[in-house]
């Protein structure tokens, strides 16, 4: 489903999509909801949250729960257009930090 739009929003780094863990429900950020927003960067976005919900996080050095562990990002690669998708975001992050 879209998130909630936010009044206070961090402007250093946007947050496309989370996932709760009990339920499972993937929240998309509002502001893709554009119609510059394709829809195969969206799809990317549901991927990454899916698969938060299938790779186990790890615990790091100190204690800190790691949730982009090697593992995810070696299945994250698999996504059709993981290139494309990660380099659309790259160029268009300025459009959602301000
Ligand atoms: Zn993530």
């Amino acid at each position: 489903m879209w998130g909630r739009r936010r009044k206070h929003r961090p402007k250093e780094y946007f947050i496309f999509g989370t996932i709760q863990e009990e339920d499972r429900v993937i929240r998309i950020n509002p502001s893709l909801d554009q119609p510059f927003v394709p829809l195969w960067f969206l799809r990317y976005v549901l991927y990454h949250e899916m698969l938060h919900s299938v790779v186990p996080d790890e615990t790091v050095s100190g204690g800190r729960r790691r949730v982009h562990t090697e593992e995810f990002n070696r299945r994250e690669r698999d996504f059709p257009s993981y290139c494309r998708a990660r380099r659309w975001e790259e160029e268009n992050l300025a459009r959602f930090l301000r």
